[in-house]
């Protein structure tokens, strides 16, 4: 069956996301240490970090929302040192602001414009960017997060909701993503077509290998071509 729609995963997909996750950290950390200066007198940013994991342990229900999870710890760390737990919402803010100042690889918008000439566009993103604070939300038909689903990739939950979103069928879709268990395997399990993006030259990790594999989202053009 041809392709009809094709679904990004964005963090080191379409930007590289390492850099602007510890900025946000770093940002919401100094926002932290003017409201809250108690807590940054004893703990560094690295330490707020493995708090924070400590945290999302202990709320496995909700730790797949990264935006909920993260308003809960803030609050509770707020708490925990006698700050209004209220602040999380203003902290939480800050994170996110700095969380939104992604550098889309260069051929990212070009080649989401081209493919959307032809195709539905979906993103399916575990983590809490926003393609319509970055500015790319026209090219998206729809985004799936793991907040509405219930579950974050690989969970087929996830993957079911954006087929829902998308109307189509598991093998007219081709899920495009960096993470070899989360994004192929996951799409996989559910009979989507699967476009590794792999800018680093990896060597793939898993015995079943994705559909195809690649170092730029340029070369994802002909590979979508080539299935349609
Ligand atoms: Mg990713």
């Amino acid at each position: 069956m041809a392709i009809t729609c094709i679904t990004f995963d964005l963090d080191d997909t379409l930007w590289e996301s390492g850099s602007v996750l510890a900025n946000a950290e770093a940002r919401l950390y100094e926002w932290i240490a003017r409201a809250c200066p108690d807590i940054a007198r004893t703990h560094s940013c690295d330490a707020l970090a493995a708090h924070r994991q400590a945290h999302y342990a202990s709320i496995p229900e909700i730790r797949h929302d990264l935006t909920r999870a993260r308003i809960l710890w803030l609050e509770s760390l707020f708490e925990e040192w006698g700050y209004e737990p209220g602040l999380a919402e203003t902290g939480f803010r800050v994170f996110r602001e700095h969380r939104q100042a992604v550098t889309l690889f260069d051929d990212a918008a070009r080649v989401l414009g081209k493919l959307g000439e032809r195709y539905s566009i979906g993103a399916i993103t575990n983590g809490n960017a926003d393609v319509h604070h970055i500015g790319i939300g026209h090219h998206f038909d729809f985004v799936v997060t793991p907040a509405e689903a219930g579950a974050a990739k690989p969970d087929p939950a996830i993957f079911e909701l954006a087929l829902n979103a998308a109307g189509a069928s598991p093998e007219s879709v081709a899920h495009v993503g960096d993470d070899p268990m989360r994004d192929v395997a996951g799409a996989a399990a559910l009979g989507l077509c699967t476009v590794w993006m792999n800018p680093k030259g990896h060597p793939w990790p898993d015995e079943a290998p994705p559909d195809a594999e690649i170092r730029t989202l340029d070369a994802l053009v002909s590979v979508i071509n080539a299935w349609s």
